[in-house]
């Protein structure tokens, strides 16, 4: 069975090896992120290399995500790496580093001290410390009341929620690890903390100035990405909904509306949804997940994302295999019960293409007989994507003569990716389409495939024939 969900992995210290990325791309992961707020470029290279290895070796195109770190806010250099904070006590944060004690910290946010202000929340540890700033001692210093208190150490992620910060989108490290991106075989390249449109457009800039075509991800983590959440996606290739962040920085009860909003909105306006975070968290180190994390990543299919997304649980956990096999299995459920439904799509974006009135009547082909597969030739992958965004009931073969179209359209719900030979005849078209058909198990002789391709042949954008056709 072809699973239509797609499964982004995080690669760490227990997925980096040959043989156990090997052992997750066969077990269903489709794109594996590298993360670069954890490792160096060493790492990074080996386990690029690696993978690109396993793609070689099981013959089957696998993209790879870069995910630069944004501007992240960190706690500065503890003394004795941790301490405990209790509530009521009176923290100051001052911009000048310093060894942290229990009384005085710095963060890696020189500027902090300076654009806070009175009555504003500062969450520490994914938001297990709540702090409330009491005094501003512009520009050096800020005085904060431990609302919520808990164990401190170096290097703890630190989020304001109410205050609209004047950072760049990206910093230097940004910078440095997207043009080091750009000069490999990197797929997609996410940006964490959008907050606008310009944020997607700048990443866009530094790639295709350095001759990179990589997809460009707008990771969705605060409220102010949230307020301009349609034009992040027009900017953007693929929108993800980063839960942990998000969960911090907005009401966490909201955050399961935020998801639906933002999967809603990719697929109206035909771009691409990746569920991200915490999805099967218990698995990290436990063989088996939670009901509630089953139910989690269902859902997550039936809010119609393209892919979901594991974290921790194969960067360091102990079943990362396990993980992804369970995935598949909630995605195959899910797919089922999501085709008996048969909901409507929401695909708004406007058909004023060829490619989309297609899509529009594929569906309709789709719903109303028997089709065993939809094969599509495209040269850039977005004809497939308008396909995928209707989310037919059967999977959608994507054949293309360019690797790096294969190797993007690995994110595409229900793709599968084919990277083919120049096909010279048109005649030619139908006989691959049918026999990759057959090939990758998706139908057999008799069944009826739909074939979409362009006349003439090799040409972009004139895709204008779609031929019903029987496998003989
Ligand atoms: C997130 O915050 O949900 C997320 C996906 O980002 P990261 O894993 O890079 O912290």
């Amino acid at each position: 069975m072809i699973i239509r969900t797609k499964v982004v992995a995080t690669v760490g210290p227990a997925s980096s090896s040959p043989e156990m990325l090997e052992a997750l791309a066969r077990a269903g992961v489709d794109v594996f992120r590298i993360n670069f707020s954890h490792g160096d470029e060493q790492t990074h290279e080996q386990s690029l290399r690696n993978i690109r290895a396993v793609e070689a070796k099981i013959g089957e195109p696998i993209a790879v995500m870069g995910d630069l770190c944004g501007p992240k806010i960190r706690v500065g250099k503890i003394a004795g790496e941790k301490f405990t904070l209790k509530a009521g006590a009176t923290l100051t944060i001052q911009s000048e580093p310093i060894e942290g004690t229990a009384g005085r910290i710095s963060t890696t946010l020189a500027e902090l001290p300076a654009e806070a202000a009175v009555g504003q929340t500062i969450l520490i540890n994914d938001g297990a410390i709540r702090l409330e700033v009491v005094e501003v001692r512009p520009p050096r210093e800020i005085v904060c009341l431990v609302k919520v208190g808990g164990e401190l150490s170096s290097g703890k992620g630190v989020n304001l929620p109410d205050t609209v910060l004047s950072l760049p989108a990206m910093t230097e490290k940004d910078r440095r690890d997207a043009a080091w991106i750009a000069a490999r075989e990197f797929d997609y390249v996410a940006l964490s903390f959008v907050r606008t449109a310009r944020d997607i457009e700048g990443l866009r800039d530094v790639l295709n100035a350095a001759g990179c075509g990589a997809k460009v991800v707008a990771k969705i983590e605060k409220p102010q990405a949230l307020e301009n959440i349609e034009s992040i996606i027009d900017a953007a290739d693929v929108v993800m909904v980063a839960r942990g962040d998000l969960g911090v920085e907005m009401d966490l009860p909201a955050v399961p509306f935020a998801q639906k909003r933002i999967a809603r909105l990719c697929q109206e306006r035909g771009k691409c949804c990746i569920i991200a975070t915490q999805m099967l968290e218990s698995m990290t180190h436990s063989p088996v997940p939670t009901r509630a994390e089953v139910s989690d990543v269902a859902n997550a299919v039936l809010d119609a994302t393209d892919a979901v997304m594991l974290s921790g649980e194969t960067a360091v956990g102990e079943y990362p295999v396990a993980a992804v096999e369970i995935m598949n299995r909630i995605g195959a459920q899910a797919q089922a019960y999501y085709d008996r439904q048969n909901p409507d799509p929401h695909v708004a974006y406007a058909p004023a293409r060829t490619e989309a009135s297609l899509a529009a009547a594929v569906h309709k082909i789709v719903e109303a007989e028997p089709v065993a597969a939809v094969a599509v030739f495209t040269m850039t992958g977005t004809t497939a994507r308008m396909f995928a965004k209707h989310r037919p009931a059967c999977p959608i073969l994507g054949l293309t003569t360019d690797v790096k179209t294969a190797r993007g359209m690995c994110l595409y719900y229900g793709v599968v990716p084919v990277t083919v030979a120049p096909c010279h005849h048109t005649r030619e078209v139908l006989a691959m389409a049918a026999d990759l058909a057959v090939k990758k198990g998706l139908a057999k002789q008799g069944d009826r495939i739909v074939v979409v391709s362009g006349r003439p042949l090799g040409a972009p954008g004139n895709t204008n024939t779609l031929v019903i056709h029987t496998i003989e």
